[in-house]
């Protein structure tokens, strides 16, 4: 595994701070990538396999979905080596938050990821006594219902609507697989379903579910709400399919929304989906972007796809200081508008320039931020 220093490239990081808690066992990192266009914001993702390495990857992801939305922040991310399961979790948490006390929210506005809920936000925002210090708390203290609203996946629903339409195909009767039926595929696919979308596949952590005649979506949105991710276990048994299955299952949208890394070229050469939308980060790694390139798979890019928190934290960040609260209609729509139009725009750039969907919108995104640094004098002088 290469050490992170020599990760660190003309772009950050720029910070890394490591964490710890002997009483609680809490362990944490924040890493800070680059800030030329805005303080440090990203979620803050609670598992017990992160690592320093994964969680600088995220960081910079949120470097480029900053500029890509052209909105005013810097990339950053931070992560809790913990259960999100934890009994501990509230401490763990707590104490993470007052061992950052210097750089929260100086530096760093902490926000969800995986493991992380509005109210774990909400926490962070107590223990420093700073309504500043978080976004994604729930309503009833003021923050955007990140996840009541599925921000995220609606997003993500409203990118595979625009790309298909792109393509002269509708979303009505599009069949659709999830990997990961969390906040951000539970939402994606609950979008999906109001636009006549027809959910063939999904699968959490405790395993994969399939059917070729359709799920039924609210039912399932319905189970997930009472039995989290256990609920595939309401599945009947021909349903159940071997976990990985609902990436491969014959579809017309592949929507992954759980880890890293987990379209590898073994999995790419499988996809049966026309069109990959990436809810999560990292998902597909470059070689297997390369391969469904080739099989004309097209690929909308994570940091594109699956910036709707990104917008909705646009909003989040005003109503910290505010005593109103921020119209959700009017959320939901500056989604909808950002992501299909940064969706359109990527797709098209790629197709007029021969690079890769992911290389269009790195190159939009690289464009800004290098505007910013040399705006900022933080650039290399030259000879
Ligand atoms: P979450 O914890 O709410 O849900 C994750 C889901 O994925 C859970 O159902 C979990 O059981 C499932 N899962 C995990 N590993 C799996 C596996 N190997 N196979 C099948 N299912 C698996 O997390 P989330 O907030 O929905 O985040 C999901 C992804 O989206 C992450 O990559 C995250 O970085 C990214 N993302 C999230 C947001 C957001 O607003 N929450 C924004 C942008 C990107």
């Amino acid at each position: 595994m290469p050490d992170l220093l020599q990760e660190i490239d003309e772009w950050g990081p720029e910070k890394v701070v490591c964490v710890s808690d002997a009483r609680t066992g809490m362990r944490g990192v924040l890493v800070i990538d680059n800030t030329a266009r805005g303080t440090g914001k990203g979620g803050t993702r609670m598992s017990p396999t992160v690592t320093v390495g994964e969680i600088a990857r995220l960081a910079r992801v949120m470097t480029w979905k900053w500029a890509a939305v052209d909105l005013f922040h810097g990339g950053a991310k931070a992560g809790i080596f913990a259960d999100p399961a934890s009994p501990d979790k509230e401490r763990i948490v707590r104490a993470f938050a007052r061992r950052l006390a210097d750089q929260i929210p100086a530096s760093y506005v902490a926000g969800l990821d995986m493991g992380m809920t509005e109210q774990d936000a909400a926490i962070i925002q107590d223990e420093l006594g700073d309504r500043g210090a978080a976004v994604g708390v729930p309503e009833t203290l003021g923050g955007v219902p990140y996840d009541q609203l599925g921000v995220t996946g609606h997003g993500v629903a409203e990118a595979a609507e625009a790309a298909l339409v792109r393509q002269g195909r509708s979303i009505a009767g599009a069949r659709v697989a999830v990997q990961g039926f969390g906040a951000v595929g539970a939402a994606a696919a609950r979008r999906l379903h109001e636009l006549g979308a027809q959910l063939v596949a999904l699968s959490t952590i405790d395993g994969s579910v399939h059917d070729p005649d359709g799920l039924d979506v609210p039912k399932w949105l319905e189970a997930r709400a009472e039995f989290g991710d256990a609920c595939v276990a309401k599945a009947s048994a021909a349903q159940r399919v071997p976990r990985g299955e609902e990436l491969l299952v014959d579809c017309d949208v592949l929507i992954p929304a759980a880890g890293q890394d987990v379209i590898d070229e073994s999995v790419a050469a499988k996809i049966r989906a026309g069109l990959v939308v990436e809810g999560a980060n990292l998902p597909t790694t470059p070689a297997a972007r390369e391969l469904l390139a080739e099989r004309e798979i097209t690929v909308v890019p994570d940091f594109i796809a699956n910036a709707g928190g990104a917008i909705a934290a646009g909003f989040a960040m005003d109503a910290r200081h505010s005593p109103f609260r921020p119209e959700p209609t009017a959320i939901l729509a500056e989604v909808a508008e950002r992501t299909r139009n940064n969706t359109v725009l990527v797709l098209d750039t790629a197709d007029r320039s021969g690079l890769l969907p992911h290389e269009a919108a790195l190159d939009l995104a690289k464009q800004r931020v290098r505007t910013a640094m040399e705006l900022r004098g933080r650039l290399p002088r030259p000879a």
